[in-house]
């Protein structure tokens, strides 16, 4: 038996005739660029997600990026973000002209709120916290050093649209939140896509028109600006999907749990706090031999992933930042023992029975 670690077809099956009604409707509407359509999913979104506003935009990382330059923030500035996460979360602050500061991750993967205080400088303008694998962060502690420092928190909830914290949805829980709708993620559209929210009115004022090359208008161009729309056509597909998602997230939700009864005995597992809901974009396990169980999976069929092998601090890329090996010991310990095993709403029971009976196999 093989079980890809993504299938993503087998949604697109499931959901055809919605789909292809969706492109007949955009296809006869003649609007390919903003207009109806988008402001429908957008306003679906809003509501979904607990906010006064949802915009689209043209993927995660330039909601992200967006929320930064409406801010205000660029060169002189420093944005607090973790160093276990995927390049987007990092690359947007560098982009923005600011200088990214790390802050090791917890044992949930994400960032120790406890050890945030001692990277706060003078210079620092915000702090984005990754959900990361769909697990919400610590919100609650994160939003109160904010407050006393006066920083903006800008949520990286690329993995985890629908994810719970008490009542509120991710996306609802800082000063604006970015989405990614990337195919592999919980809401994926057919190409690129992302969502921005934010209660702030005066924020997405300026957010709408700074992802439509800066204008007021047709004709009046208050700010320098970008493109970085959200396509109407991938707009009516996510609407489609946004439909789905509460269900789908509770599927994974019962497969992580299927996952963690089977196998916490062997290795380690993730466990739900009260009070939070994750969506479990991935399930990441934790074992010494780790690269071994990737090999012997391989030879069942099955299909794995690590999220992330290489801490950002570590990439080529940020070498000029001047952080070292063992600057945050947490992210890569875990970053030499994590792996993630296939979850998505469309998994079987006997691929869920086989993925589980491979990694008992192995031990
Ligand atoms: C996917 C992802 C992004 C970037 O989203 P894109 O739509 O690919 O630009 C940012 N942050 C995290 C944590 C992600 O997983």
């Amino acid at each position: 038996m093989q079980v890809p670690f993504v299938g993503l077809q087998r949604q697109f099956h499931d959901l055809h005739d919605d789909l292809l009604a969706a492109f007949e409707r955009v296809g006869a509407s003649g609007m390919y660029i903003m207009g109806e359509e988008l402001e429908r999913f957008e306003a679906a979104a809003a509501t979904y997600c607990g906010t006064r506003h949802a915009l689209g935009v043209a993927n995660g990382s330039d909601a992200l990026f967006l929320v930064l330059k409406a801010l205000g923030i660029g060169a002189g500035d420093e944005v607090i973000t973790c160093p276990n996460s995927f390049i987007a979360s990092a690359w947007v602050i560098v982009a923005a002209g600011a200088k990214p500061v790390f802050v090791d991750a917890g044992e949930d993967y994400n960032i120790d709120a406890a050890k945030l205080e001692s990277a706060i400088t003078s210079r620092t303008r915000a702090i984005i916290p990754v959900h990361l694998t769909g697990r919400p962060a610590d919100m609650d502690a994160i939003n109160a050093i904010a407050a006393k420092r006066g920083l903006a928190v800008l949520e990286d909830a690329a993995q985890a649209i629908g994810a719970r914290l008490g009542a509120k949805r991710v996306g609802a829980l800082g000063t604006a939140a970015g989405f990614s709708l990337h195919p592999l993620k919980n809401l994926g559209v057919y190409g690129d896509g992302g969502l921005i929210t934010t209660d702030d009115t005066p924020l997405f004022e300026r957010l709408a028109k700074l992802r439509n090359h800066g204008l007021r208008n047709r004709d009046e161009c208050e700010t320098w600006g970008y493109n970085s729309r959200l396509d109407p056509l991938q707009a009516a597909f996510a609407a489609v999907k946004l439909k789905q998602l509460d269900r789908w997230n509770a599927r994974c939700r019962e497969i992580a749990a299927q996952y963690r009864e089977a196998l916490q005995e062997r290795v380690w597992v993730p466990r739900d706090r009260a009070q939070e809901e994750p969506v479990y974009h991935n399930f990441v396990i934790q074992l010494e031999r780790r690269d071994a169980l990737i090999e012997h999976l391989n030879t069942c069929g099955v299909g794995t992933r690590i999220h992330y092998p290489i801490p950002i601090h570590l990439q080529e890329c940020a070498a000029g930042l001047g952080y070292r090996a063992g600057d945050f010991p947490v992210a890569e310990r875990q970053a030499r023992t994590i792996l993630s095993l296939p979850i998505y709403p469309e998994l079987t029971q006997a691929e869920i029975d086989h993925v589980i009976a491979s990694v008992h196999k192995f031990f």
